[in-house]
């Protein structure tokens, strides 16, 4: 098999050849001295769900804030579609426009009602007008069962409708690709699956997405590519049937032992 999408139900439209979206080369970051990312090469594909799993420390954050260009990097280039976007010249607002991120914690501007969270950007980036953004904002909110919730302000739900709320508002602008870093961990057990399972959704309808997870029943069963990362190097990656069944390595072994 290919590194295109399995036969689980998190299958789209992800092809071998599909085209680039984010591609990271020769990645390298220290902080202090300590090198936390060692010479990355990371691709996503348009439609592909790539999962990044590794043990706390291993440098998944640091990732995802790379390509988001939250944190510069040494050396290596960052490619968004055809764009260099680690060159310094590159402008991060308008790079960071096009990519929809949903971290741990947090996202939600707790002075804004949910539907001003979830136009925000679309009005200030994409200067759609108030009207249009709000129409398109009620949509999705009622795509997630929140329209009710719209004018409310976001510590009236619960922390599973916060971070479904906050993956709508960073599909609001229809992103190139969606960050996700550890958006369950934060959350009590029961509230976990109404996340992933609007994850799920959107890998369905084609949204490109990379995310850091520790839930590894779900990359296994949705994601179209494992990337492990262990101790700032990729130690492994592959279909989710290879690494989770078939690994010959022993890094990649050990680490998923501790969840089974
Ligand atoms: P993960 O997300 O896989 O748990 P991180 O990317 O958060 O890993 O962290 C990787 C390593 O980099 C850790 O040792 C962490 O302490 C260190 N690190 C991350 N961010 C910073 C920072 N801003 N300053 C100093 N060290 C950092
Ligand atoms: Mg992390």
């Amino acid at each position: 098999p290919g590194s295109g999408p399995g036969s689980g139900p998190g299958s789209g439209a992800a092809t071998p050849d599909a085209a680039p979206v984010l591609r990271l080369v020769g990645i390298r970051k220290s902080f202090e001295g300590t090198e936390v990312l060692r010479g990355i090469d990371l691709t996503v594909h348009r439609h592909e769900i790539v999962a990044l799993i590794g043990a706390s420390g291993s440098g998944k954050s640091t990732l995802l804030r790379t390509a988001n260009l939250l944190e510069q990097i040494d050396d290596g280039q960052i490619f968004l579609g055809d764009d260099d976007i680690s060159d310094p010249r590159a402008k991060a607002d308008r790079i960071r426009s096009r990519i929809g991120v949903v971290f741990q914690h947090f996202n939600l501007f707790p002075h804004l009602s949910v539907l001003d969270n979830v136009t925000l950007a679309s009005r200030a980036v994409h200067r759609a007008s108030r009207v249009e953004a709000e129409r398109r904002g009620l949509e999705l909110l009622d795509s997630i069962g929140l329209a009710d919730k719209a004018r409310e302000f976001p510590d009236r739900l619960s922390g599973g409708q916060q971070q479904r709320a906050a993956i709508v508002r960073s599909i609001a602008t229809d992103p190139e690709l969606l960050l996700l870093d550890e958006i369950t961990s934060a959350l009590d057990p029961e509230l976990v699956g109404e996340v992933l399972d609007l994850v799920r959704e959107l890998g369905r309808g084609g949204t490109t997405i990379l995310m850091a997870t520790h839930e590894m029943a779900f990359a296994r069963d949705v994601a179209h590519r494992v990337v492990f990362l262990d101790k700032g190097v990729v130690a492994e990656a592959g279909p989710p049937a290879q690494l989770f069944e078939h690994s010959e390595n022993p890094r990649t072994r050990e680490f998923l032992a501790r969840f089974t």
